[in-house]
């Protein structure tokens, strides 16, 4: 059985780069994230590219069936003795079983990183996106060069959905989705909250820890 972390928290808590790290410390683990998937089909000018572009910068959900179909897509290509660490899936408790259903098996154990709002709201005004790779870097992470991505060299800009206006909208999905979806999935792995407002080495360290501390 495939063994899969879901990464959950508010937007800005860090999901995207401690799933990135995690990866990126440990070959047998492969990061996917439903934001970058969906930037990427955009990139590669995938079907309903303008559709999807459209409900992005209005910082507006993505139906499930597109965004449940790339996961399917991707999952069914990477090697089965991979780890999975997934971060934004599902969005709220009507998505669990789409989830379940792409993944072919529950997930294994739920790391929720936990941030202050306001904390949050700062860190997604000052974050930029790598148009490459995703790769996010902020005030705590700076790129090694301005304007430019550590991991590819790809150009730095700002999302569209990073500004005031979609980010309160967003934050409130997660406040309003959050608590009963942890609830739900309480029912099905065991889950750790992590202080997510630590440096990025810290933080990840806990998590690599969580992940290995199971009882199998
Ligand atoms: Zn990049």
């Amino acid at each position: 059985m495939r063994d899969v972390v879901l990464l959950l928290g508010m937007q800005g808590a860090g999901k995207g780069t401690v799933g990135r790290w995690l990866a990126s410390r440990d070959a047998s683990v492969t990061h996917l994230s439903a934001g970058a998937l969906l930037r990427q089909h955009v990139r590669e000018g995938g079907p309903n590219s303008a559709e999807i572009v459209a409900q992005i910068d209005r910082g507006d959900p993505v139906p499930s069936a597109i965004s449940y179909g790339f996961l399917a897509e991707r999952v069914q290509a990477i090697d089965k003795s991979h780890s999975l660490v997934l971060d934004g899936y599902p969005r709220d408790r009507s998505q669990l079983d789409l989830l379940v259903a792409a993944l072919g098996t529950d997930p294994a154990l739920i790391i929720h990183l936990l941030i202050p709002r306001p904390i949050a709201i700062e860190r997604l005004r000052n974050r930029d996106t790598c148009e490459d790779c995703d790769a996010t870097f902020g005030r705590e992470i700076p790129p090694r060069s301005t304007g430019e991505c550590d991991h590819c060299g790809g150009v730095l800009s700002r999302r569209k959905d990073d500004t005031e206006a979609t980010i309160g909208r967003r934050l409130d999905g997660w406040a309003h989705h959050g608590p009963r979806l942890l609830a739900s999935l309480d029912a099905i792995a065991p889950r750790v909250e992590v202080d997510a407002t630590r440096d990025i080495e810290t933080v990840v360290s806990e998590v690599a820890a969580a992940r290995s501390e199971r009882p199998n």
